[in-house]
């Protein structure tokens, strides 16, 4: 089974992703992007332990 968590941690939060992402590029909100994404996964997950079960 993958582990998730550890790969949600491999996001140095470098903002690469902001100039790649198309969707970035027009709205500029942060949860278009991987990043955003990974941030918000891993704060749900901190909450509920979503990933740990
Ligand atoms: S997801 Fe974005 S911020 Fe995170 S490591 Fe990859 S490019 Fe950098």
């Amino acid at each position: 089974m993958l582990d998730y968590l550890s790969e949600i941690n491999k996001c140095v939060k470098c903002g690469t992703c902001t100039t790649s992402c198309p969707i970035y590029k027009e709205e500029f909100l942060e949860q278009s992007t991987a990043r955003g994404k990974l941030t918000l996964i891993k704060a749900l997950n901190e909450e509920e332990g979503a990933l740990s079960q």
